[in-house]
């Protein structure tokens, strides 16, 4: 081989190393680590190195080989102290830190063993001493290429100190034998490099395949953890980050858990696609981000439901970070050209008053959500013991109601609605209420809107309309039925149609009959609402605005829809926050209705007093318990007759 060519393969070898150097720093860490692990080894390594040196120094009785021990000494038991001093685990040192200390001592302990050797050889000491000291040498360069293999550059570098003065010796000396030991020598340099570097590429790649296989698992972990919409956590995510959130919670402070659900989102994925809604989605999210304080845990919880919990210092905090959300989701969005009005109803627990740990807060705040929603949406709510009771009968009423209708439990009672003028019963309205078998007498208010979130609703009405009907057809013809109506109702399929069928069942005249609705229905579905009303009032029904000056009050619907009759809500009239500005509504109200010639009637007349007052007022029905509560059918068709009978004679005069 000549010159250029030795030093090409050399270069080779050289640049060879470094590649195997160019490791990946996680990997390169884990390997410097094995060279620190197993301190005993370099123990004993230390405690040979030191008595053979000894002995050979003592038996010897040479200063050379005296020193040497003690050279030897001093750095063995240095490197062990530094060993146990500087822990591989040990992050304030870099790899190459921890790879340069063990360097220096590794490299200088090895050249002395070495040079030792090789002096006992040259020096001819007493065949014993010279096995001694060369089999301590050479054992020691082979055992450690195989111990610090996961550095090749460092275990070869030791086999090398090692190997070099003892092949000098040899050669000084000459002789055929210790020529051939050189040769031998020679021979161990590129044997040990190749076992060397095969038991490091294994170590290497299995350090690395382990290392490739705990980075996928982190990877999986984060991607089961998180929402693929939004890219915020799912509920996975948020259950994990809600208990360490609690069990760091400092001293004094409060958590706040938001359940946020965005209102009528529905609509927006079946009307506009899903695309749209996933992109109002991840606006919302972002949204949540800038509206709620720094260190927040913000949730993707399903659906269109989001959950944030937050510390916070007190309940006025907790109120001020709801209306934010509030206000950030309410501002308009622009997704794809469209501006979307997107709203939400919020529901709040705090910890500790509300629970101390995640179920119970996630379960009270779920519970505050549903009241707000019940409430009529876009609010927050904050949890109060009083849900949980509420919930618990609810549930109750719900498993019951159904078959309530088949038992026979339900019943409608009438209520007159009075002419102000003349005094006489005009219509009555129809109001449903439940004999439940052990709770006693239900009020509507407690099973109409568990009705109407389940659905029952539906069927409940029905049967209201007919029941009614048949009881109305027996009126005279001038005396009107009024009925409640759900938005629900209106939705389900065919809606139109059964309250015909209901009232040709009952051979009633649908002039007869009148249909009270709320300004709720009309936040909902505006084609199936209209279609449903153009229906009916085609054929003769009537429609009255209920409930007037608890809502929305808008004048738009007054407008836009035939209502005949706009009934003023009991609270301007007997409430108790009567007062001048209820009187300057009432009048406001039953001015607007003599102008659009429709009939305003005033509720919840209780007194002399405010029956004087709506009269004042304008208004020309009213209906109350001043007049009479709601009453069995047979007698609301007593209270009829005894009006006739009054009026015979007055004709009789007349
Ligand atoms: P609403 O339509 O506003 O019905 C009038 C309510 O006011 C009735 O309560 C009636 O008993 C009560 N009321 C009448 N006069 C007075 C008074 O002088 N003072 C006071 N304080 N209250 C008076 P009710 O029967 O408990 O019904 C409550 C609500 O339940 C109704 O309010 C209506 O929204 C709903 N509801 C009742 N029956 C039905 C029904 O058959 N179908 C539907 N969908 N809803 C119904
Ligand atoms: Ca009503
Ligand atoms: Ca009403």
């Amino acid at each position: 081989m000549d010159r250029s060519a030795l030093a090409r393969k050399l270069l080779g070898s050289l640049s060879r190393l470094k590649r195997e150097d160019a490791l990946d720093e996680r990997v390169r860490r884990t390997l410097v680590r094995t060279l620190y692990t197993q301190p005993s080894s370099l123990a004993i390594g230390a405690f040979n190195g030191i008595m053979s040196s000894l002995i050979v120094a003592i038996w010897s009785g040479q200063q050379l080989f005296a020193i040497l021990a003690a050279v030897l000494s001093v750095i063995a038991i240095a490197r062990l102290a530094a060993a146990l001093r500087m822990s591989s685990d040990d992050s304030s040192r870099t790899t190459r830190q921890l790879e340069l200390v063990y360097e220096v001592g590794a490299f200088s302990y090895a050249f002395v063993i070495g040079t030792m050797a090789a002096f006992t050889l040259y020096l001819g000491l007493s065949a014993e001493l010279e096995v001694l000291m060369m089999a301590n040498a050479t054992c020691y360069g082979v055992g450690i290429c195989a111990r610090n293999a996961g550095r090749p550059t460092i275990a070869l570098g030791q086999l090398t100190l090692v190997v070099l003065p003892i092949l000098a010796a040899a050669v000084a000396i000459g002789t055929t034998p210790m020529l051939f030991l050189a040769f031998t020598m020679v021979l161990l340099l590129p044997a040990m490099a190749s076992i060397t570097f095969n038991v490091f590429k294994t170590l290497r790649d299995s350090i690395a395949a382990a290392e490739q296989s705990e980075r996928m698992a982190q990877q999986m972990r984060k991607i089961a953890r998180t929402d693929v919409v939004t890219g915020l956590i799912n509920r996975a995510g948020l259950n994990q980050d809600i208990v360490e959130k609690i069990m760091g919670l400092p001293e004094g402070q409060m958590l706040a858990l938001f359940w946020i659900d965005l209102d009528r989102f529905k609509e927006v994925n079946d009307l506009l696609g899903h695309q749209i809604g996933d992109r109002v989605l991840l606006e919302t999210a972002s949204r949540l981000q800038e509206s709620t304080p720094e260190g927040s845990t913000i949730a993707r919880f399903g659906g269109d439901e989001f959950v944030i919990f937050v510390e916070v210092a007190d309940r006025r905090e907790a109120e001020r970070v709801a209306s934010e959300i509030q206000a950030e989701i309410m501002t308009p969005m622009r997704v794809s050209g469209d501006l979307l009005e997107v709203a939400a109803s919020i529901g709040v627990a705090l910890l500790p008053e509300d629970g101390i740990d995640a179920d119970t807060l996630l379960q009270n705040a779920d519970l505050a959500l549903y009241h707000a929603k019940v409430n009529g949406r876009k609010q927050t709510s904050f949890y109060a013991p009083s849900m949980s009771r509420d919930l618990v009968r609810r549930r109750e009423i719900e498993a019951e109601l159904r078959s309530a209708i088949v038992k026979d439990e339900l019943s409608i009672f009438f209520q007159p609605i009075v002419d102000l003028e003349s005094g006489k019963i005009r219509s009555f309205e129809a109001l449903v209420r439940w004999f439940h078998p052990k709770k006693g007498e239900l009020r509507p208010d407690e099973f109409i809107p568990v009705a109407e979130e389940t659905g029952v609703i539906v069927t409940l009405g029905n049967w209201i309309t007919a029941r009614a009907a048949k009881v109305a057809a027996q009126w005279p013809e001038d005396v009107t039925l009024a009925v409640n109506l759900s938005p629900m109702q209106i939705r389900a399929p065919g809606a139109s149609l059964g309250i015909l069928n209901a009232l040709r069942q009952a051979n009633l005249d649908p002039r007869r009959l009148e249909l009270e609705v709320t300004e709720s229905l009309f936040m909902d579905d505006h084609t199936a609402t209209d279609a449903f009303i153009s229906d009916l009032s085609d054929a003769g029904v009537q429609f009255a605005l209920d409930d007037f000056g608890t809502g929305y009050s808008s004048l738009a619907y007054i407008q836009k829809y035939p209502f005949t009759k706009v009934k003023i809500d009991r609270s301007f009239v007997s409430g108790p926050d009567v007062g001048t500005k209820s009187d300057a509504i009432i009048h406001a109200v039953a001015e607007l209705g003599s102008k659009l010639d429709m009939e305003i009637v005033a509720e919840g007349i209780e007194t002399m007093d405010q029956l004087r007052n709506v009269r004042e007022a304008g208004c020309t029905l009213g209906q109350g318990y001043h007049f009479s509560r709601a009453v069995p059918d047979y007698l609301a068709t007593m209270l009829l007759a005894q009006e006739r009978d009054d009026d015979a004679p007055k004709q009789a005069i007349a």
